[in-house]
């Protein structure tokens, strides 16, 4: 990934260089150079500060964080890149920036989550989040299990796993109550 200057649209691209290299990886893949969109984006360190960073797909730089999974229609696999090499493949730098922005935004907001004003109450935890109320609590059936409540919504699982302690039942409500922004189509 390069993220040296500004870059505006492909074609501001400083490192021809680079460009050259993606767009040569792509031929050789047999795949299209242009008309990528980005299907979801993800952060590799959502909630593990130490999670080994992703190797971009395209370009080989091994301090990917923020994943750009890219897909096409007329290419049989996604590919999982970084910023700037999703901006290649889409023809537009800016919006994948603007994507990777938004998306740090977000981890900077799940990462403090667990440390707002959560208020005890009988069985669990109260917090209200841009005028809503969520609730973690215990079950009644297990006490070691940790639900979580939103606008009428339970959820008992955190990444596929039971939820058992309170930090993974606030990144689940967290995931709740401010999900990952749409990738626009
Ligand atoms: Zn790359």
């Amino acid at each position: 990934m390069n993220n040296s200057g500004q870059i505006l649209g492909i074609d501001g691209l400083k490192d021809k260089n680079y460009l050259a290299r993606c767009q040569r990886t792509l031929k050789e893949w047999d795949a299209p150079l242009s008309g990528w969109t980005c299907k979801e984006i993800y952060d590799i360190r959502d909630d593990d500060r130490d999670a080994s960073l992703h190797i971009c797909e395209l370009c080989g730089c091994t301090k990917v964080r923020y994943v750009h999974m890219m897909t096409h229609p007329d290419y049989f696999e996604n590919v999982a890149v970084g910023c700037i090499c999703a901006g290649i493949m889409e023809g537009d730098i800016l919006a994948a920036k603007e994507r990777e922005r938004l998306l740090r935004n977000r981890s900077k907001r799940k990462r403090s989550f667990p440390k707002r004003k959560w208020q005890p109450t009988g069985n669990g935890w109260m917090l209200t989040y841009h005028g809503a109320q969520i609730l973690i609590g215990h079950s009644r059936h297990n006490p070691e299990r940790l639900g979580v409540k939103y606008h009428g919504q339970c959820v008992w699982t955190y990444k596929g796993k039971p939820i058992t302690n309170f930090l993974s039942a606030a990144y689940a409500a967290f995931n709740l109550a401010d999900p990952v922004p749409e990738v626009k189509p």
